[in-house]
C-alpha cells in the first residue's frame, strides 16, 4: 500500500516516513493490514491528494487501492464490517451454502446447527463395510465403534493399569513420583524452546520491565541490562501465590509452587484455603494416603454454585480428607526442624473466640494468587491498574488504558485464570492484531473442572448468580443424581454423583440431556436406577 501511494504521487518514501506511518497506524489502532499515507511536509502532495480523494486532512488510508477516507470513516467502515470485506476475498455462488461430508457426531451437529440458521446444507453419510462385512447405522464412530464401546473398555483397562499403578506406589515412594514428574516437566521445558526457536521467536531468559511507554528492560540472571523497543506489547506475566502474612507463614509453610517439587513427602498435612488449589492439592495428598486436613475460611468454592460445591466437599469428606471449617491461622511455629519438620499452628475462629491448636508435618498455603503487575514499571507506560488487588482493566479486546498495550491470563481483572482461557485470549488477540480477525475472547461461557477427586465440571452461571440476574421465576431447574458409567460394573458409589442445568425458561438447552426430566422446583425424585 506504501509502495503503491508513493507511486501514485510520485514520492520517495523514506524510512522516517514509514516510521511516522506506524506510529498513526498504532495511535489510531487499526488493526488491519492497511497503512496511512502521511507527509510530514508538501502541500503539493497535499493538494494531489485532494484533487485524487476530495479530503485534505490525514491520515488518508486506501485499502487494495480504494481510499476509505479519514480516522473516522475507517473506524465506521470496520464497524460496518465494509473494512473486513474489502480486505477478504470475494465471496462466489454455490449450490448449497454448507455440503457437510460425515454424519457422526460433528457432522451432524454442525449440519443440524447451520440449517437452522438458514443455511442451505448437505450432509453425506455411508459405512463402507469391513472386511469382514460389518457394518452399521447413522451416528458415526463414537456411537457405533468409538467412544461409547471404547469408553467402556477403556475402563477395564485403567482398572488394570490403576491395580499396576498402586502397586508402583506402595514399593516406590514421593521421591520417585516427584522425580519422575519434574522430569517430565522439564522435558516440556525444552520443547517449549526448541519451538520458539523452530516459530522464529527471539527467546531472551530476562526480567521484564517498562521504563518508556515504547522501551523495556531486561535484566538477566547475571544481572546484565538490555533494553528493547515495539510498537505493541502484550502483558501476561501470570500470578503467584499469595501468604497469610501471620508469623511463621514464609519461613515454615509451603505453597503449591514448592509442593510439586517438594524434596520430601510432606506427611501429615493442613492446607489452608478452600478453592481450586487447596481443594485439589488437598485431594490428591489424601489419595496418596496422608492424613490431610483443609481449613476453610468461610465457604468452599466461591463463586461456584454452592450446591455442587458442597457435594464435591461431601464427597472429600466421605473419602478421607477432615475440614475443619470458619477457622483461620494467626501463627506457625517449628516444634522440630526436618524434612518434614513439625510445626504447630494456631489459628482463631472467624465466628467466635475459639482457639485451635494443632501439629502437622506441612502447612501448604493456598489462599488464592496476586496478579505480577507491581515491579514491571506499569507507572512509566502510563497502564492503569486496580490499586486494590493488582489487576489490570481491559475493554473486550484485552486492550489496557495504554492503545497499543494489550493484557491476557490470570492479570486480567474479572476474568478467569485458566489456561485454556489465556491460550484463547491470546491466539484471538494476535489474530486481530494482525490478521484483520475480529472474534474476541468469550469470558462468559467458560467451561472449567476442579478436580477433588470427585471431578465438578461447570459452565455458566451457578444457581445463586442464576436467581440474581433472571429472577426465579424465570428458571427451571433440571437435575438428576447419577451412575457414571465406568461406576456400574464395580457398583462404585451410585447416585452420588449429580447434575443439574440452569435453564433460562425461554431456552431449550435442556433438551440434549436425555436424561435430565426431573425438575427441581417439581421436588420429583431424582435417584438413578441405571446409568
Ligand atoms: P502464567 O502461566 O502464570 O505465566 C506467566 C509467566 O510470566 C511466568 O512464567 C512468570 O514467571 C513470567 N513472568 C512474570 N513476570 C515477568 C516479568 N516481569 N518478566 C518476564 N517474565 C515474567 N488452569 C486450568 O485451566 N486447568 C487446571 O487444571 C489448572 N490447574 C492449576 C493448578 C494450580 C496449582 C494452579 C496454581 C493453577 C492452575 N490453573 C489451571 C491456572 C493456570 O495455571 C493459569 O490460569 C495460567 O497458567 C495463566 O496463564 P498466564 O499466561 O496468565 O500466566
Ligand atoms: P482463589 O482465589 O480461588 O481462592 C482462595 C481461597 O483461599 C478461598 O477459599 C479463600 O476463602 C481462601 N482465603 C483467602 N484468604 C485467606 C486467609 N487469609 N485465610 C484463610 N483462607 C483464605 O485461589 P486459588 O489459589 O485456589 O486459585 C487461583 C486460581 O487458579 C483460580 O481462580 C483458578 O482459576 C486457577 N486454578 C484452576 C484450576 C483448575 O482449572 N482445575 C486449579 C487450580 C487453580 P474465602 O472464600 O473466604 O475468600
Amino acid at each position: 500500500e506504501i509502495r503503491f501511494i508513493s507511486k501514485l504521487l510520485n514520492i520517495k518514501i523514506n524510512s522516517s516516513v514509514v516510521f511516522t506511518i506506524r506510529i498513526i497506524r498504532s495511535w489510531c489502532d487499526i488493526k488491519f493490514k492497511c497503512f496511512f499515507f502521511f507527509f510530514n511536509n508538501g502541500t503539493n502532495y497535499q493538494d494531489l491528494l485532494h484533487e485524487m480523494t476530495g479530503q485534505k486532512t490525514v491520515p488518508s488510508v486506501f485499502i487494495n487501492k480504494k481510499h476509505i477516507g479519514g480516522c473516522d470513516n475507517t473506524m465506521k467502515a470496520h464497524k460496518d464490517g465494509i473494512l473486513q470485506k474489502l480486505l477478504g476475498e470475494g465471496s462466489e455462488v454455490y449450490e448449497y451454502d454448507l455440503i457437510v461430508i460425515g454424519g457422526g457426531s460433528g457432522g451432524l451437529a454442525c449440519s443440524k446447527e447451520a440449517a437452522a440458521l438458514g443455511k442451505k446444507v448437505m450432509v453425506l453419510d455411508y459405512v463402507v463395510p469391513t472386511p469382514k462385512g460389518t457394518t452399521w447405522g447413522l451416528g458415526g464412530t463414537c456411537v457405533n465403534v468409538g467412544c461409547i464401546p471404547k469408553k467402556l473398555m477403556h475402563q477395564t483397562g485403567l482398572l488394570g493399569t490403576a491395580i499396576e499403578d498402586a502397586r508402583k506406589f506402595v514399593t516406590h515412594n514421593w521421591e520417585t513420583m516427584r522425580t519422575a514428574v519434574n522430569n517430565y516437566i522439564g522435558s516440556l521445558n525444552w520443547g517449549y524452546r526448541v519451538s520458539l526457536r523452530d516459530k522464529n521467536v527471539n527467546y531472551v531468559n530476562a526480567y521484564a520491565e517498562f521504563v518508556e511507554p515504547h522501551k523495556i528492560k531486561a535484566t538477566n540472571k547475571r544481572g546484565k541490562e538490555m533494553f528493547y523497543t515495539a510498537a505493541k506489547f502484550v502483558l501476561a506475566t501470570g500470578e503467584r501465590p499469595r501468604y497469610l502474612g501471620v508469623p511463621g507463614d514464609k519461613e515454615y509453610c509451603i505453597t503449591s509452587d514448592d509442593l510439586f517439587s517438594l524434596p520430601y513427602c510432606p506427611g501429615k498435612t493442613l492446607v489452608v484455603g478452600a478453592s481450586y488449589v487447596a481443594l485439589e492439592c488437598g485431594g490428591f495428598l489424601a489419595g496418596l494416603g496422608l492424613d490431610v486436613t483443609v481449613m476453610v475460611r468461610s465457604i468452599l468454592l466461591r463463586g461456584f454454585d454452592q450446591d455442587m460445591a458442597n457435594r464435591a466437599g461431601d464427597y472429600m469428606e466421605t473419602h478421607g480428607v477432615k475440614f475443619l471449617r470458619k477457622f483461620v491461622p494467626t501463627k506457625i511455629e517449628q516444634l522440630e526442624a526436618g524434612t518434614p519438620g513439625r510445626l504447630k499452628v494456631t489459628a482463631k475462629s472467624t465466628e467466635s473466640d475459639e482457639i485451635f491448636e494443632g501439629e502437622y508435618n506441612t502447612v501448604l498455603i493456598a489462599v488464592g494468587r496476586d496478579a505480577c503487575t507491581g515491579k514491571i514499571g506499569l507507572d512509566k507506560a502510563g497502564v492503569k491498574v486496580n490499586a486494590k488487588n493488582g489487576k489490570i482493566p481491559v475493554n473486550d479486546e484485552e486492550q489496557t488504558s495504554v492503545p497499543h498495550i494489550y493484557a491476557i491470563g490470570d492479570i486480567l481483572e474479572g476474568k478467569w485464570e485458566l489456561t485454556p482461557v489465556a491460550i484463547q485470549a491470546g491466539k484471538l488477540l494476535a489474530r486481530r492484531l494482525y490478521a484483520g480477525a475480529s472474534l474476541k475472547c468469550d469470558y462468559v461461557n467458560v467451561p472449567t473442572t476442579v478436580f477433588t477427586p470427585m471431578e465438578y465440571g461447570s459452565c455458566g452461571y451457578p444457581e445463586e448468580k442464576a436467581v440474581e440476574i433472571y429472577g426465579q421465576e424465570n428458571l427451571e431447574v433440571y437435575h438428576s443424581l447419577f451412575w457414571p458409567l465406568e461406576f456400574t460394573v464395580p457398583g462404585r458409589d451410585n447416585n452420588r454423583c449429580y447434575a443439574k442445568i440452569i435453564c433460562n425458561k425461554l431456552d431449550n438447552v435442556r433438551h440434549i440431556f436425555t436424561t435430565m426430566e426431573v425438575t427441581k422446583s417439581s421436588g420429583g425424585d431424582i435417584t438413578q436406577s441405571g446409568c
